[in-house]
């Protein structure tokens, strides 16, 4: 269904092509050469993926910051 990561946030799945496990990280980056400094994406990542995901846009030196997704953490 998604070839490639970049779509906008669907539900709260993994973004990880082909992964359809609840999101429980939301990783929010950017890409300096066609983004401006206002404009971020986010992609949700489930335990598995978040280090996949994150690895990906830092080797690209793209800023990227991850945080706990889900409301099971809120207020932790
Ligand atoms: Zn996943």
């Amino acid at each position: 269904m998604i070839g490639l990561p970049g779509t906008a946030p669907e539900a709260d799945t993994c973004s990880r092509a082909g992964c359809r496990e609840s999101a429980t990280w939301r990783v929010d980056w950017r890409n300096p050469r066609i983004h401006d400094e206002t404009r971020t994406k986010t992609w949700l990542a489930c335990d598995e993926h978040v280090d996949y995901l994150r690895d990906f846009l830092a080797s690209r030196s793209f800023p990227v910051a991850v945080e706990r997704f889900g409301a099971q953490e809120a207020g932790a």
